[in-house]
């Protein structure tokens, strides 16, 4: 992947690199100062209130650069805090960009990494106010913190689930854990599955309808799996929560693998992370609602639970039985 024609990371120097990495970055009326000074300056909409979110992905435990190329790399990077602030109703306005980067890591790679990144910025209007870099000894490591604002009675938390609310979730689950493991395997890996692990589109517009129309009561965004997270929501709200297996939504994707190998692989769709969908609750007499304002938005939004008075995370079967899942969730130290 290096060509002679660029120069090498060192020949740049860091603050050569730092001017190559942020060349991309455009401005937006709400950042006073940027890019260049020892910190940004940004001014919030007025009566909004900050949110802010990070996340960090390390080579080798998050992504492999033989599966990941770059340029979807740097979208994924921004997507996963992008999909955080809209979980809680916000809307995403500034991020910044640390970078951990290995002396022999190509400069395309660079790149096309801030390419994606950008891109991703520039479709929901984020700007990119600064960031550090630095140099790597083991492998790329890339920090995304994003920040957005929100009226205060828009904000939509882990807390406010109720029993008997629906529980929703948008797009379909489990085509991420589908295409990672088939990667692991070496098998062959659809692009539509490919592109659900690679490059996962944060559902921001149906965020920021649930929380302008009040519609959701609690939100979470299902990265580490549906149980574990929506157990998340469960536990802050003090309720729990009755999900149908059978309800799940599934890709066509997901769905024809599932048919080839004769048994639907339950576990992805559970446990299985980096869906990126929102799982969120809300009263059960809004689900016209509801049903209108995520089509409006062109997003799928599936009913697929119930809350409960009780605690407990469960799941059953068409007959009523109850599902019984062995491994619930990504947990880095398990
Ligand atoms: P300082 O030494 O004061 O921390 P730096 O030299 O690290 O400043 O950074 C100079 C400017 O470049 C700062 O505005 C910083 O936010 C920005 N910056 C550094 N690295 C990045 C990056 N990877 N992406 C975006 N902005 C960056
Ligand atoms: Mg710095």
């Amino acid at each position: 992947m290096t060509s002679p024609t660029l120069p090498a990371l060192a020949a740049l120097g860091e603050f050569g690199l730092i001017s190559r990495l942020t060349a991309g970055a455009f401005k937006h009326k709400s950042v006073l100062t940027g890019i260049g000074d020892d910190a940004a300056v940004t001014a919030l909409s007025t009566g909004m209130q900050l949110l802010t979110s990070t996340d960090m992905l390390i080579e080798d435990v998050h992504f492999r650069r033989v599966w990941h190329d770059p340029y979807r790399l740097g979208r994924k990077s921004l997507a996963a805090s992008l999909s955080d602030i809209a979980a809680m109703g916000g809307i995403s306005r500034w991020a910044l960009l640390s970078l951990a980067i290995p002396s022999d890591l190509p400069l395309e790679f660079l790149d096309e990494f801030m390419r994606g990144f950008l891109a991703l910025a520039s479709e929901h209007d984020v700007a990119l106010i600064g960031g550090d870099t630095c140099s790597s000894r083991a492998g790329l490591t890339v920090s995304v913190t994003a920040m957005g604002e929100q009226y205060p009675d828009r904000i939509v938390r882990r807390s406010g689930a109720l029993p008997d609310d629906d529980i929703w979730v948008t797009g379909t689950l489990g085509d991420a854990a589908l295409a990672l493991k088939l990667l692991e395997n070496g098998e062959a890996v659809s692009n539509e599955l490919l592109s659900r692990l690679l490059d996962p589109p944060p559902r921001i517009s149906a965020a920021l309808a649930l929380a302008e129309t009040g519609l959701a009561t609690a939100m979470i965004d299902v990265s580490d799996g549906l149980l574990a997270d929506f157990g998340h929501v469960a536990e802050q709200s003090a309720v729990g929560c009755c999900i149908n297996l059978d309800d799940i939504p599934l890709s066509p994707a997901f769905r024809n693998h599932a048919a080839q190998h004769s048994v639907i692989p339950h576990q992805m769709v559970l446990s299985g992370g980096e869906d990126y969908e929102l799982c969120f609750t809300a009263h059960r007499s809004n689900r016209g609602k509801i049903a209108d304002s995520m089509k409006k938005c062109g997003n799928a939004v599936t009913r697929i639970g119930i809350v409960t008075s009780f605690s407990g995370v469960t799941v059953v079967n068409r007959d009523g039985s109850t599902y019984s899942s062995q491994h619930d969730g990504f947990n880095h130290f398990t």
